[in-house]
């Protein structure tokens, strides 16, 4: 068994909202609840799902970025070194996040060359040529012309600016980075450039992804593996190919049948998803799907279904998976 670089073990995040009566029991938001999968060294796990479902969440929670309120992350095997310690510092260099907005990443009044190389002066790495010449090896390899290092932020495009973001998060060397909507501001032009540009990151440098997108073409375009999220929790998880070509839970159908088939001669039908999420405030019992489910029964009210595998590869949590049509 190859070792996972990273797993997560049944994370929770719930998050208690203030009080709003007196004497009233405080409110507890499940943004993320229970979740568990490994990330193995050179794949690309998309996570997809709706807008407030726990995709950033669970990202701050793999980088320690915030603290899970059970269970666990393991990198290469190992719990999570203690927040602060020399340990800790060590494993969150190995792990970087890009986040949407590369314009609010950047110091307005700082250089990009400044920017790109500041990993380096916070931890010291090299004298100050060895540095200039590792942010012009960096630059290079996101594609960003050089003549542009002593430039700002403002005076280059969003698609730069990320390119100038990628750089500064891979110039540790980090091991895995975690892209939080990348591409979501940016034009379909530059988003597929960018995608292509991660790609090529990733054979040349060995990289992990965990690619988090609300967008299916995208994930579709970057992903081996994907996990679709609904309310907090892996409802299905499996290779790209099994999870787009024969998706097996109910919500995975119905996000699939939304996306726009550019052959007008494949038409799929389009299955409309009754009514919004429920609060992760208040969740359904049993399976948190049930109240928007075309195939719910009384079971899926009484018991909250665990992720079990299925013959296309994936695994997915639903009682009745497999017993209608993919
Ligand atoms: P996504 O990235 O999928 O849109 P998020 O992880 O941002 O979802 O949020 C998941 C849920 O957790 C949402 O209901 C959101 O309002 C809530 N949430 C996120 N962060 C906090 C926080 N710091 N305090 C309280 N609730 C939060
Ligand atoms: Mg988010």
């Amino acid at each position: 068994m190859s070792m996972a670089l990273l797993s997560a073990e049944n994370l929770t995040r719930h998050y208690r909202k203030p009080k709003t009566r007196l004497f009233a029991q405080r409110d507890v938001l499940k943004a993320v609840d229970g979740v568990s999968f490994e990330l193995k060294t050179g794949e690309t796990l998309g996570v997809v799902g709706e807008s407030g479902c726990g995709k950033s969440t669970l990202g701050r929670l793999l980088l320690g970025m915030d603290e899970p309120s059970s269970g666990a992350v393991l990198i290469d095997g190992e719990k999570t070194a203690r927040p602060g310690s020399n340990a800790w510092r060590a494993q969150r260099r190995d792990m970087q996040m890009v986040f949407q907005d590369a314009y609010g990443a950047l110091n307005p009044r700082r250089t990009l060359g400044e920017q790109i190389g500041e990993p380096l002066d916070i931890h010291e790495i090299g004298d100050l040529p060895s540095r200039a010449m590792k942010v012009g090896e960096m630059m290079d390899a996101v594609k960003l012309p050089a003549a542009i290092a002593g430039r700002f932020p403002h005076e280059i495009s969003g698609g730069q600016q990320q390119r100038v973001v990628i750089a500064r998060a891979l110039i540790m060397n980090p091991r895995l980075l975690v892209c939080d909507e990348a591409v979501a501001s940016l034009d379909v032009s530059i988003q597929a450039q960018i995608i292509n540009l991660l790609i090529d990151l990733q054979v040349e440098r060995g990289l992990t992804y965990l690619f988090i997108s609300h967008d299916m073409k995208v994930v579709r375009h970057i992903s081996t593996r994907v996990a679709i999220m609904y309310l907090g929790r892996i409802v299905e998880i499996g290779p790209r190919d099994a999870i787009f070509s024969t998706p097996q839970h109910p919500y995975t159908q119905a996000l699939m049948s939304a996306i726009p088939n550019p052959d007008p001669t494949i038409r799929r039908a389009r299955i409309l998803l009754e009514g919004d999420p429920p609060s992760p405030v208040n969740l359904p019992s049993g399976c948190r799907f049930r109240t928007r489910c075309r195939f719910a029964t009384e079971l899926c009210a009484a018991q909250d279904p665990a992720l079990r595998p299925m013959p296309n590869g994936s695994a997915v949590a639903c009682h009745h998976a497999g017993s209608f049509p993919a």
